[in-house]
């Protein structure tokens, strides 16, 4: 990575470069600019994603002078646990703290069929969602693509103690991953390598609040990495008040979008829908609801709104949100309730930073 890309992400210039911001292709060219052989970018890479190291000194196959090299050129992303929360149903949530003490949050569930890893892609957001913690103190900053790898690499590590594996990932942690696309894209180039975590695509899904020009670059990708977007409303007029990103990309166009991607990838969207008692919950909501998404091959998670303190947001009666899901149901609509997972220790996005900040302005 150069210094300029480095600027723009805003890390500091004088820290040595993440070596999880190196593609394979990148380490080749840096092997052969120092004088090494090609392949020895293909072991520096097998000891960093499938053995997974933390220090070049464990990189027994290559010589000291070259371990040395590395050392002196790279660095690991080192994540500090600031706290972890483990709850009953098995889901672990850390707030990791980054080198220049931003605190960022990763999330570790576990399902019957394996572990998916959230991961959060910004410190902070500024897209502004009016029922979310994250954008409480706005965007410090984008994270490389490193340190977006160094969460799901830590997770892995933490899975790797009971032989167990990162089977899928969400970017559904803070942050806008389509307002930090480049570092977003070779985060999931990354994840998908053959030679390295080889993730499956299907078993990724990123998140967006509808950044129009960057749903279709991801059209375009030529991936099958899964998308969701976070509509929370039938319509534009509601939409806006929810989400302010909704005026600069309105309803239409991200409907727009949308069809487009499907029309190049022929995948199967999902749909966020977050229900906020008297908000967007009534019956009326899910029939405009229903007749907007009726054309799409797509499916609807609804998900009972997280509660946060700063906002005065309630959440939908059970009957309501099954009455909700049924409206939907009965239109065709393909359509499950999120699982809540680690409820009991405030696992909704955003809220454990938000809590650490508060705890830190105490202080
Ligand atoms: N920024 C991206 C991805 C991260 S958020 C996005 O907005 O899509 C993951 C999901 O949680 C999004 O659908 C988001 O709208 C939703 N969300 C945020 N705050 C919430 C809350 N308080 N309750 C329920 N869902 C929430
Ligand atoms: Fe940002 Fe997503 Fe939160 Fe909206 S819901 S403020 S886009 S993190």
């Amino acid at each position: 990575m150069s210094i300029d890309q480095l600027e723009r992400t805003g890390v500091n210039e004088m820290t040595k470069p993440f070596i999880y911001d190196y593609t394979l292709e990148e380490l080749e060219q840096w092997a052969v600019e120092n004088g090494e052989p090609k392949f020895r970018a293909a072991q520096i890479y097998d000891w960093v994603y499938v053995k997974r190291v933390n220090d070049f000194s464990e990189m027994t196959n290559l010589s000291k002078a070259l371990r040395e090299k590395l050392d002196d050129q790279f660095q690991f992303v080192t994540l500090s646990e600031i706290t972890k929360f483990e709850s009953k149903d098995g889901t672990v949530k850390f707030l990791f703290g980054l080198h220049d003490d931003h605190a960022i949050e990763t999330v570790i569930m576990k399902h019957n069929y394996g572990n998916s890893v959230c991961v959060t892609t910004q410190v902070g957001c500024r897209v502004g969602c009016t029922f979310c913690a994250s954008t409480l103190g706005g965007l410090k900053r984008n994270l490389t693509a490193g340190e977006i790898i160094a969460q799901v690499v830590r997770s892995q590590q933490i899975l790797d103690e009971r032989n167990e594996r990162v089977s899928s990932i969400v970017i559904m942690g803070t942050g806008e991953p389509f307002e930090n696309y480049d570092e977003t894209m070779k985060f999931l180039r990354t994840m998908i390598h053959e030679k390295g975590l080889n993730i499956g695509q299907r078993h990724i899904t990123v998140s967006t609040s509808g950044i129009v020009p960057n749903i279709y670059k991801f059209a375009d990708e030529d991936t099958q990495i899964n998308l969701a977007i976070s509509i929370h409303a039938p319509n534009d007029k509601l939409r806006s008040k929810l989400m302010p990103v909704n005026r600069r990309f309105p309803f239409d166009d991200v409907m727009e979008s949308l069809r487009y991607y499907q029309g190049k990838t022929g995948r199967r969207i999902t749909f966020e829908y977050a229900l906020i008692g008297g908000v967007n919950d009534q019956p009326e909501h899910a029939e405009e609801l229903a007749g907007v998404l009726k054309d799409m091959l797509c499916h609807v998670n609804l998900i009972p709104v997280n509660y946060v303190p700063e906002r005065k947001y309630i959440r939908t009666a059970r009957k309501d949100i099954f009455q909700f899901q049924r409206i939907l149901a009965d239109h065709g609509v393909n359509v499950t309730i999120r699982r809540e997972q680690g409820h009991d220790i405030a696992a909704a996005c955003g809220q454990l930073r938000a809590k650490h900040m508060e705890k830190h302005k105490e202080a």
